[in-house]
């Protein structure tokens, strides 16, 4: 990287497809945390959903790189297609510090109701070890708030002055403010499914993607 360190954001999900709640919360994790950018890492393989039916990757990709350009600090970023096998999210952070080196600020962004299922994540407590984190309450899922979640998890201590937690290995974790959007891609597939409108859920141009290509069940 050239210049200054920087101060970057990982927002990691399956995208299927991108939508408006996914945007706002970047753009809370560029407001609130004063990111210079954010990259949004679609899985190649969902470790998750290895047994669910997922759209092909060139696809979700596309989505993204409609969608993110409106914001010039968000960027798509490809590595979980480019590794083999499922796309676990230490091994992304892990060559995010292999890039970018030690000096930024890494934050990785996720939702409260991610977040709640973190412990089964391969490896979790070594994501602490390479970014602080980012948590935001989704307003269509429980429980929603960072101290919930923590409160009952051991090993993170609490630190009220800058209201965050701490792990162990020396991550930070904050609460991150967002105009919660009772959004998810589950209820934008089952809308397009419904034959329903989703041009309040999703950028323009990636509801026109969706139509002509027929994703989701779109009709022509
Ligand atoms: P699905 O409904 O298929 O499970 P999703 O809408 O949750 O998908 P993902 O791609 O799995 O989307 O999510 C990527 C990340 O974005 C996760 O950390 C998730 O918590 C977060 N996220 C998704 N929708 C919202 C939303 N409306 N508000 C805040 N965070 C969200």
């Amino acid at each position: 990287m050239t210049g200054k360190p920087g101060r970057i954001g990982v927002l990691g999900g399956t995208f299927d497809p991108v939508h408006n709640g996914h945007l706002a919360l970047a753009a809370a994790g560029l407001r609130e945390f004063n990111l210079d950018k954010v990259f949004f890492v679609p899985a190649g393989r969902p470790p998750h959903k290895l047994d669910d039916p997922v759209t092909p990757f060139h696809h979700r990709a596309i989505m993204l790189e409609l969608a993110l350009a409106a914001c010039p600090a968000f960027f798509l970023d490809r590595m979980e297609k480019k590794r083999p096998g499922p796309s676990y999210s230490v091994d992304t952070l892990r060559e995010l510090r292999e890039r970018l080196g030690w000096d930024c600020a890494l934050y990785f962004i996720i939702g409260s109701d991610a977040f709640a299922n973190i412990t089964t994540w391969k490896d979790f407590n070594d994501l602490f070890r390479y970014a602080d984190f980012l948590v935001a309450e989704r307003p269509d899922t429980a429980p929603g708030r960072l101290d919930d979640l923590l409160s009952q998890q051991s090993g993170f201590q609490q630190d009220r002055i800058n209201n965050c937690w701490r792990h162990p290995l020396g991550a930070r974790l904050h609460p991150l403010p967002v105009d919660a959007l009772p959004i998810s891609a589950t209820t934008t597939r089952h809308r397009i499914q419904a034959g329903e409108s989703i041009q309040d859920l999703v950028p323009a141009p990636v509801n026109a993607y969706i139509q002509q290509n027929h994703l989701y069940g779109a009709s022509r």
